[in-house]
Order: structure tokens, then sequence, then C-alpha cells
């Protein structure tokens, strides 16, 4: 039984929202806080959202071999430090990674045991929808999501759970019972 859960799926397909539910749904589950050299948005807080990293501050910690995996996503770095996973994995403390389709890769290949989880829109539309309404990023930014999200929703056969974000009350049950299944 593993107590790493990677939760993926395109960026605007709502992860976020659906890990809150979850972790409403399942008391005990630890969000692992990754770290990015992007910019904080208006509300985002140091330590709580992520990590906010400067450039070189980051790539001096992927040198030191701090990070679990990273990628770079629409021009920035965005990096799951093992310190967020590792002693919490040895406490058999559950512990959620929201990540990228090239991070999900990484820990699926450095930790296999991993439960690996695809969020994946009802409708692919909808997620310039959820881009846009969230009005935190330029036109320029959402298009370069877009084209990113395309190429991950066709990941979606690599992972043995998929889950369809339909309805958020709905989905997050259905994330919370492969959550107990293998926790
Ligand atoms: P955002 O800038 O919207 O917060 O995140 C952009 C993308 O980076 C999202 O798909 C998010 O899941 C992903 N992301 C957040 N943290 C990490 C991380 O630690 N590693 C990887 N590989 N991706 C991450």
């Amino acid at each position: 039984m593993s107590s790493v859960f990677v939760i993926t799926g395109p960026s605007g397909v709502g992860k976020g929202t659906l890990i809150r539910a979850l972790r409403d749904l399942v008391p005990g589950l630890e969000l692992s806080t990754s770290a990015t050299t992007r910019r904080p948005r208006a509300g985002e807080a140091d330590g709580v959202d992520y990590h906010f990293l400067g450039r070189d501050e980051f790539d001096r910690r992927v040198a030191e071999g701090r990070f679990l995996e990273h990628a770079t996503y629409s021009g920035n770095s965005y990096g799951t430090l093992r310190s967020e996973v590792e002693e919490r994995a040895a406490r058999g403390v559950p512990v959620v990674l929201e990540i990228e389709l090239q991070g999900a890769r990484q820990v699926r290949a450095a930790l296999p045991e991993a439960v690996q989880i695809f969020i994946a829109p009802p409708d692919p539309s909808d997620l310039r929808r959820r881009l846009e309404g969230r009005g935190s990023d330029d036109e320029a930014t959402i298009e370069a999501r877009l084209a990113v999200a395309e190429k991950e929703l066709a990941a979606r056969d690599e992972f043995r759970h998929t889950v369809v974000n339909d309805d958020v009350d709905r989905a997050a049950a259905e994330l919370a019972a492969i959550v107990e299944a293998n926790r």
C-alpha cells in the first residue's frame, strides 16, 4: 500500500478545487507544497501555495538533487522537493502531489508504488472557459496553457486511474474512494 498520491491533468481542469474537496472527505491527507519560479498570483502566500523561489535558488536545489521531480511549464520551473514527501511517506502519512504531466512521469519512474490519478475534463472546451473565468492569466498565457493542455489530454491512457471532473462533489467522492482503497 502506498502513501503517495500523484494527481495530474491539464491546467484548468480543476485539480486544485477537487483536491480541496478530497481533503475534506479524507482527513489526514497532506498536500506537498511545490517550489516554483513563477511569480505569486494575488492572494498566494509563500510556503502555503508554493515555495516561491528565484531562478538561482531553484537551480541550486536542482543541482543539489533536492527535487523528487521538476519540470518546465509555460516558461517557469516547478518541482516537488524530496523533503515534502519522504519523511511523510516514511511515517505513513498520505501525501498528495498536484503536478503536471512531465513531473508525474518522473515520479512514476522514481516511485513506482505511488498511486497516479489523471483528472480529465468532461469536454476539452471547458478548459478555456475555466482558465478565462479564473481571470488570473492574460490571453497569451491562457493560449500557451491550452496548447500544453491538448498534449496532456492525450496522455490519459498512461494512467491506471482517470477521474472525469464533470461535477466537483461526484469527482471528489470518486477520488476519495481511490485514495481509501490504496492507502
Ligand atoms: P500554476 O502556475 O497554475 O499554479 O501551475 C501550473 C502547472 O504546474 C499545473 O499543472 C500544476 O499542477 C503544475 N505544478 C504545480 N506544482 C508542480 C510541481 O511541483 N511539479 C510539477 N511537475 N508540476 C507542478
